[in-house]
């Protein structure tokens, strides 16, 4: 059964040795479990549905709560504290197009607002209703989960929109095929998620974002239906996919997907290189992707990350036996850590597996075969559970996302991490920040930072720390040039940045697309564009 107040299914625990304890007491000192609130109490606390009973809409209160939020680090602070700033008045299921406008029909009526919900999985504040708000109904998508179509002649497959992670890749799967598309949050979000939020994968490199997967398909929107048909390319006129692609639930639903597939690949491997310090490991993993080796991920982990991998997976003697190793090699504390993927046929991985090995030998990188590959593979859906571990042991953890050029790239990188440790230093707290580069290109990189520090026994201290934390690293992002996300979207917490990157003329547009698909402002209040 899934969490209600933190990440992923009841069953699953990410266990926290006492040595990783250990080390993360030594870095920010010791915490100390908080209590949570109860289930009981928040339930008891939901306020009455602000719209008149109705037949097919949900308004149990266990149903409500568990709309009111996503995953973002003040839905964190709201679910453990209790002090959720609002619900949505009620749920419903739409199964199909015909559903879908009714409620349309029936929010204008009624004046009310809805939004769609795939997975929940939300890190910026997608899906949350708002105090201001008119009343509010969640359209949870997740009954519209079904492989419609396979076209093998094409490599096409049409999914129903809500469809999430695991039953996308099993469907496909019986017919020998995969999507490939595997964000962090796999197992919970949903095919219209992604597509709403301009997702990445964790092999994107290989496989495309969902930008490159999403072929066309159909959405549904308050002023009719808008086909988008799987045209492998067009020059007529602007793509209207684009326009859907990240459009966050404010310009229709997208009911299906018409997604591009390939054939489940033979090799699917994960090898670990060391480097002497994240610099040559970023020449290195430059040239990689400029040299256009086909690998299928590069995930170069900076000196902090690199540690603090090592150490919080609580495998000691096994680590101290590594370390003793890399040590006689000369890769010391400033060593960073790189994952290489190599995905496909077994002549083209070999082939991308030995050239980027040269490559990362020329820049000083230990190659050391497939067994820290195979952990992280093993382990890469587990990690979001250590956040509900942290948050136990008195340890908030966030992390946030950016894409610039190669040649801004590291100075920012650090630039970022610099703000948000600066940021808490007037709190008497200190951060355990690090990065990664996590998705590649010839021009560019996307860096991904994590930071975790201590709650504070006030629930709304422990946000004030993120959101001095937040507000300072966002204020890097737009400084250095980068996007204020690579893949986790806009919702409420990065929209005060959004105008930095469109510019006022490019907010009009969108703008306008908002008024020619949803002129009664129906969806999604607040996101995006006012
Ligand atoms: C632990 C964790 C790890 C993560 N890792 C990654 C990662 O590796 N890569 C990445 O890209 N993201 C990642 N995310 C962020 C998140 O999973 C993505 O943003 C994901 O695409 C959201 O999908 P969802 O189905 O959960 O959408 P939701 O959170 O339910 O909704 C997100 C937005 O999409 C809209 N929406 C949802 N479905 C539809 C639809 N059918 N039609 C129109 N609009 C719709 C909603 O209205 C909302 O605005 C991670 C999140 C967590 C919690």
């Amino acid at each position: 059964m899934r969490r209600w107040n933190g990440w992923g299914d009841e069953a699953t625990t990410y266990h926290l040795p006492a040595s990783a304890a250990a080390y993360l007491e030594s870095l920010m000192g010791a915490a100390q479990s908080l209590p949570d609130a109860s289930l009981d109490g928040i339930l008891a606390a939901v306020p009455a549905p602000r719209l008149p009973p109705h037949a097919g809409i949900s308004t149990d209160p266990a149903e409500r709560l568990h709309h009111a939020h996503g995953q973002s680090l003040p839905d964190w602070v709201a679910m453990r504290s209790g002090h959720l700033p609002a619900f949505p008045d009620g749920v419903v299921y739409p199964t199909c197009d015909q559903d879908l406008r009714g409620w349309f029909d029936y929010a204008r009526n009624a004046g009310a607002r809805l939004i769609p919900y795939g997975g929940g999985t939300s890190v910026v504040g997608h899906i949350n209703p708002r105090p201001q708000d008119a009343p509010t109904i969640t359209l949870d998508l997740s009954r519209q989960n079904c492989l419609l179509n396979l076209d093998e002649t094409s490599l096409l497959a049409t999914f129903e929109a809500g469809v999430n992670g695991p039953d996308l890749e099993r469907a496909l799967a019986a017919h020998g095929y995969t999507f490939g598309h595997f964000p962090q949050s796999w197992e919970l979000s949903t095919l219209g998620g992604w597509i709403a939020t301009r997702s990445s994968g964790q092999q994107s490199y290989h496989y495309g974002r969902i930008e490159d997967l999403f072929a066309g398909g159909h959405v549904e929107t308050p002023e009719g239906p808008l086909e988008l048909p799987p045209l492998p390319a067009s020059a007529a006129g602007p793509d209207l996919r684009q326009m859907i692609l990240g459009s966050e639930g404010r310009f229709g639903i997208v009911t299906r997907g018409i997604v591009r597939v390939r054939k489940s690949p033979e090799v699917d491997r994960f090898y670990g290189i060391f480097f002497h310090d994240w610099q040559s490991g970023a020449d290195a993993v430059r040239e990689i992707v400029q040299s256009a080796v086909p690998v299928s991920m590069l995930r170069l982990s900076d000196a902090r990350e690199t540690e603090a991998t090592l150490r919080l997976s609580g495998k000691d003697r096994l680590i101290a036996y590594a370390d003793r190793g890399l040590r006689a090699f000369g890769y010391r504390a400033g060593r960073s850590l790189l994952i290489l993927g190599v995905t496909g046929d077994s002549a083209s991985a070999r082939f991308a597996y030995h050239t980027a090995a040269a490559i990362s030998r020329k820049h000083g990188g230990l190659v050391t075969g497939q067994t820290i590959g195979k952990t992280w593979r093993k382990n890469r859906f587990l990690a979001p559970y250590l956040r509900n571990t942290l948050w136990e042991r008195g340890y908030a953890i966030d992390t946030l996302e950016t894409a610039l050029p190669w040649s801004k790239a590291i100075p920012a990188a650090a630039a970022i991490q610099d703000a948000i440790r600066n940021a808490l230093e007037p709190f008497n707290e200190r951060a355990l920040v690090f990065a990664h580069l996590s998705h590649v290109y010839p021009d560019g990189v996307s860096i991904y930072v994590t930071y975790l520090w201590r709650r504070a026994a006030d629930p709304d201290q422990t946000l004030a720390h993120w959101q001095a934390m937040k507000s300072a690293a966002s204020s890097v992002v737009v400084s250095c040039g980068g996007t204020i996300s690579h893949q986790h979207g806009v919702g409420l917490d990065h929209a005060p940045y959004l105008q930095a990157e469109k510019g006022e003329l490019g907010i009009r547009m969108i703008e306008s697309v908002r008024q020619s698909l949803d002129p009664d402002r129906l969806l999604n209040p607040g996101k995006l564009v006012a």
